[in-house]
């Protein structure tokens, strides 16, 4: 956001250009798997979009790329019947039963009435997709355009979420042909890259709340809110495995659907796998599950297809499935070991959680130790290897180990049979392990269901455990990144009770105290005058940071930031009322009164909706908060921000206000589109080398207007250089 380039051309003219260009650049990344530009171009180029649109009301189009950050919350959803149903699938265990399936296949196609098939003569084309995860989703197109996003639901009717399905950049709006279908269902998976699922849980750590068990948790989570400014801030991932309605004869296979679909900017599976019978099929099954934990998305399995349509049709379904089709499921990455004790870990907003200490077992290929037990609730109520039959899990116990998504280990079960006579009860803390303070159970265990609870918090304030992991946090990197400061120190810090070391503020009053950090242990002269140095440097960070820093509950990295964008200061921040920090969620009428954009899309994103802006103003205004906003304020800390409306500032960096010449073939780019990304920039993109030419990039094949870059002594890029320029420009 950086700003809009030299108006080259007419608005009219670039708009479309600028449309073109981004679905390109989508098209490029989810269906080509060959990024032609980076994420902050694709954001600048979103920019000068909106920034013309608004300038242009008469150039605007609801299928537009920038409507696809958010939009109106939706009330609930609606549900909508399926015109093909979505049946599911039958699984396989073991590649018995996927030779059994394979074998009524040859049967069913080899009938008289069938006709399309001898058995004796050949093998029948399979294709194998990875069974991704996520959700499935059918995304109906008419006249080429997305008219609707449907669940699976109950296979014959599911929920409307075209609003989310509208901001998932995986999704192509509109169809890229001119003859698209009339109709054109296309089925397919929504998911959750394993690379999003483990910011969005580190950021659910940081703010003590909740972890998704796994990718799929996550996706559904996200699909079931109601903002769609919310679910655009989840990179939500889309591949198509199928079709629904079509109205006309569109492919005559999968491979063919595939590649047509494909063709049409629709992301499909490239570990999808055509095998010629089912020996090839079985390998294709084998070698995946060697390679899929590599992948960014979370697999359980292969779902092994016979190809062409009409085999297909005369195969038929059963009541709930289709014969031609079956899910192969990896076994589960599960193991026992034997439980040593249960640890008590307060976090820094003071929740309580207990933690498996473990015999070492191995697990999905890593030594696990350590594993969670979710909450006390958990703890009480386990399942056991016994149908039906559940248990409070026990110190002794053998328990079951799973890595949830292959991610996060969990203990997921007691094998009661193995239950040593000894084993001992866990005993949920009923005071802070740490300070022994006093501690409130969520919910309150009440009379009606005394198994359920779902989190247990130390309520003192003054709870050294949570006063040291706030400390650390507000210390890290990501937050005020203190120099010198970090967890060791922290610690050594706290042991010696004549240092005070309780506040945030207090940090910044440690150079008050200079002899006495001198006296810590393997503390020099040098090392001291580092961490004071570091401390006072980290004054000037800014508001976004100091936000972050506090670890205020639903305040993260993003949203810190996003809040400083938006407000110039803390006085600014502390002003408004509640519904001002959620603007994307304000009703039409609302944001009217508030002086906001009718089009929410138009509203700035502040990282906070309906749910969390109440707590979190109710924070801010909190009497705690004031007394640490003053305090901060009183060492000398600024509460400034620096990031408010950064999106107004010129252009800047290596390409800003440079004339540039490009020439030859370059493998990353297509010249167009590094036009506008250079453009985008701040520079002048012009077609010859002249003496006020400042730089040539220079791909392969370059001809004349590299030797006359030469003889004028021009500065000359290849395009490895180019890469590292543009990677150092956006940071
Ligand atoms: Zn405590």
């Amino acid at each position: 956001m950086r700003g809009v380039p030299p108006a080259t051309r007419k608005p009219a003219q670039r708009v479309p250009e600028l449309r073109a260009l981004l679905r390109r650049a989508n098209r490029a990344y989810y269906v080509d798997h060959a990024p032609i530009m980076s994420d902050p171009e694709f954001d600048r180029l979103l920019a000068e979009l909106d920034a013309l649109e608004k300038a242009h009301p008469e150039l605007d189009d609801p299928d537009s790329p920038t409507h696809r950050v958010g939009g109106e919350p939706i009330e609930g959803f609606r549900t909508i019947a399926h015109r093909v149903p979505m049946l599911s699938i039958d699984n396989a265990y073991d590649t018995t039963e996927v030779r059994d399936w394979y074998a009524r296949v040859l049967k069913g196609l080899s009938r008289d009435d069938a006709g399309l098939f001898d058995s004796t003569s050949k093998d029948v084309r399979l294709v194998c997709d990875p069974k991704i995860d996520g959700l499935a989703i059918s995304l109906r197109y008419e006249k080429g355009r997305l008219v609707h996003a449907v669940t699976r639901g109950d296979g014959v009717k599911g929920d409307d979420v075209t609003h989310a399905a509208r901001v998932i950049r995986a999704i192509p709006l509109v169809l890229e042909s001119t003859t698209p279908p009339h109709v054109l269902e296309v089925r397919g998976e929504i998911y959750l890259p394993i690379s999003e699922f483990e910011r969005i849980n580190k950021e659910r750590e940081a703010q003590d709340e909740d972890l998704f068990m796994n990718p799929r948790n996550a996706a559904a989570g996200t699909l079931k809110q109601l903002d769609p400014g919310a679910i655009a801030q989840r990179r939500l991932g889309f591949v198509a495995h199928g079709r629904g309605e079509i109205d006309t004869e569109f492919a005559s296979s999968y491979t063919d659907l595939l590649a047509q679909l494909r063709a049409l900017g629709v992301p499909t599976n490239r570990h999808s796998i055509a095998c010629e019978g089912i020996d090839k099929a079985i390998k294709a099954i084998e070698a995946f599950d060697r390679a899929r934990h590599d992948l960014d998305y979370a697999t359980d399995g292969m779902v092994v297809r016979v190809d062409d349509f009409a085999s297909q049709a005369a195969l038929g379904t059963t009541s709930k499935s289709p014969r031609w089709i079956m899910a192969y499921k990896y076994a589960p990455e599960r193991t026992t070991t034997r439980l040593l004790k249960v640890e008590h870990q307060v976090g820094k907003t003071g929740k309580i959680t207990p933690r498996a200490v473990m015999e070492p077992v191995l697990l999905s290929g890593t030594t696990v130790r350590h594993a969670t037990l979710h909450n006390y609730g958990r703890v009480r109520d386990a399942a056991t290897e016994r149908e039906g039959e559940r248990t409070d899990i026990r110190i002794g116990d053998l328990v079951q180990v799973e890595k949830a998504g292959e991610i996060i280990p969990q203990v997921v079960g007691v094998v009661l049979g193995e239950r040593p006579k000894n084993a001992a009860k866990v005993t949920p803390p009923e005071a802070c392990p740490r300070c022994a303070g006093p501690v409130e159970i969520e919910p309150p265990e009440g009379v009606e269901q005394p198994l359920l609870e779902t989190a247990r918090r130390c309520v003192n304030p003054e709870c050294p455990a949570q006063i040291r992991e706030k400390l650390v946090w507000f210390a890290g990197r990501k937050q005020m990144d203190i120099d010198g400061l970090g967890e060791k120190t922290i610690d050594q810090i706290l042991a010696e009770p004549s240092i005070p070391l309780a506040t945030f503020a207090d940090i910044f009053r440690l150079h008050e105290h200079r002899e006495k950090l001198l006296a810590l242990d393997r503390m020099g002269e040098k090392k001291v005058d580092n961490l004071l140095a570091g401390i006072e440097s980290a004054k000037g960070r800014g508001l976004a940071k100091v936000l972050s820093g506090m670890g205020i509950r639903y305040v993260g990295d993003t949203t810190s930031k996003l809040l400083a964008r938006r407000f110039k200061d803390l006085d600014d921040l502390l002003s408004v009322g509640e519904e001002s920090l959620r603007p994307k969620s304000l009703s039409r009428d609302a944001a009217r009164a508030l002086g906001f954009p009718d089009d929410p899309a138009d509203r700035p994103e502040t990282g906070l909706g309906k749910d969390t802006a109440p707590a979190v103003h109710a924070y801010l205004r909190s009497k705690a908060a004031r007394r640490t906003f003053d305090d901060l304020a009183r060492v000398g800390v600024d509460l400034t921000s620096h990031d408010y409306a950064a999106g107004r500032a010129a252009p800047q960096g290596p390409f800003a206000g440079k004339t540039i010449v490009l020439t030859g073939t370059l493998a990353g780019y297509d010249r167009e589109t590094l036009k506008a990304l250079l453009e985008g920039m701040g520079a002048k993109v012009t077609g010859s080398v002249s003496k006020n030419t400042h730089l040539v990039i220079a791909g392969n094949e370059a001809g004349s207007k590299l030797t006359k870059a030469q003889d004028l002594g021009v500065e000359i890029w290849d395009e490895a250089r180019l890469n590292d320029e543009l990677a150092k420009a956006n940071g």
